[in-house]
């Protein structure tokens, strides 16, 4: 292997003690604490594990943590309630509603009515719109992490050629963003497109977001491109009975004998994406008080 092997996991937790500095700082000096509000509807056992480590690294960088749990059965009409109140409630600086929710209920409706301000998931229309004209919004956690570790390993990324694999709301298209932003030329490759393997060979910057486990093979990487693997394919573990295993998009096996710097799964992007939630919570603590924003915390 020739590859540096980026850590996503000693990074996160660079990201995090920054937070935890921006967030003491923000107290001592103005007595404002961030709050971040979760909405988990009922009870599904993957939901809850990310929404128990959203609470405890929520409270670890000194953020209040507001948890709300509904029923699986919950009207529409009573989620939004909820969320109408914490749009309304100062404390509150962040909202999220954990992702799936029972399906009698509307996931384009439901991050719809949270107000951009407060969408730290980066997800709604307005928010993608700012993104999209180049203004200032709050950005999908798992893309803005990925820039995030962009920025550190490479700088200055202004005209690398850089191919996204995936073209989803939640990550492709706002990472081919995020990247033509840095002046980079962008392709997004997704289901349809032709010769991926001769596509992806160009890229400096070659990111993986699509689910398929080992898809991009060390013949598809430009020799020293930095490659960002996205995507997570869970396995049954080859040697231990009962238990699983993460994989990547990319063949980390192959590809880290030919590029310059590589992300591994489990340990590269996933790590990222808690983190800059709780960065996206302090950006709109800060812009809701009008203060300035941290830096190196925003895209
Ligand atoms: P998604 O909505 O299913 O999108 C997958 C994308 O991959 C689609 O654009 C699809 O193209 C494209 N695709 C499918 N098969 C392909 C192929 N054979 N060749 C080229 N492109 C192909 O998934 P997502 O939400 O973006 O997530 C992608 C992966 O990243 C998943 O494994 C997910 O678990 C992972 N992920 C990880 C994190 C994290 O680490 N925290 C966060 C988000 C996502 P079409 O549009 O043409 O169908």
């Amino acid at each position: 292997m020739t590859a540096q092997v980026i850590d996503g996991k000693e990074f996160a937790a660079r990201v995090r003690g920054q937070v935890a500095e921006h967030v003491a700082k923000l107290k001592a000096d103005h007595g404002i604490t961030a709050g971040l509000a979760v909405i988990l509807v009922g009870e599904d056992p993957a939901s809850e594990v990310y929404v128990a480590a959203k609470h405890r690294q929520t409270v670890e960088v000194g953020m209040a943590s507001f948890e709300h749990r509904l029923p699986a059965d919950v009207s529409e009409e009573d989620l939004f309630a909820l969320i109408d109140q914490l749009n309304a409630d100062e404390t509150v600086h962040g909202i999220l509603c954990q992702f799936p929710v029972p399906d009698h209920l509307n996931e384009r409706r439901v991050v719809a009515r949270i107000d951009p301000a407060k969408d730290v998931d980066g997800l709604s229309v307005v928010n993608a719109g700012l993104l999209a004209s180049g203004e200032k919004g709050l950005v999908s956690c798992t893309p803005l992490g990925c820039l995030m570790l962009l920025r550190d390993q490479l700088g200055n990324m202004s005209g690398k050629e850089a191919v996204v694999i995936g073209r989803s709301n939640l990550f492709g298209k706002p990472m081919g963003q995020l990247l033509l932003k840095e002046s980079c030329t962008v392709t997004i490759a997704h289901s349809r497109t032709q010769d991926l393997a001769e596509v992806c060979k160009r890229a400096d910057i070659l990111v993986a977001a699509v689910g398929r486990a080992e898809m991009v093979k060390g013949d598809w990487v430009k020799p020293g491109a930095t490659v960002i693997d996205v995507g997570i394919t869970r396995i049954p573990h080859p040697d231990k009975p009962g238990k699983t295993k993460l994989l990547g998009d990319v063949d980390f096996a192959s590809a880290s004998d030919v590029a310059g710097a590589i992300t591994p799964v489990p340990g590269g992007v996933g790590p990222m994406t808690i983190a800059c939630l709780l960065a996206n919570t302090l950006t709109a603590t800060c812009r809701a008080h009008g203060l300035d924003e941290p830096e190196g915390l925003t895209a």
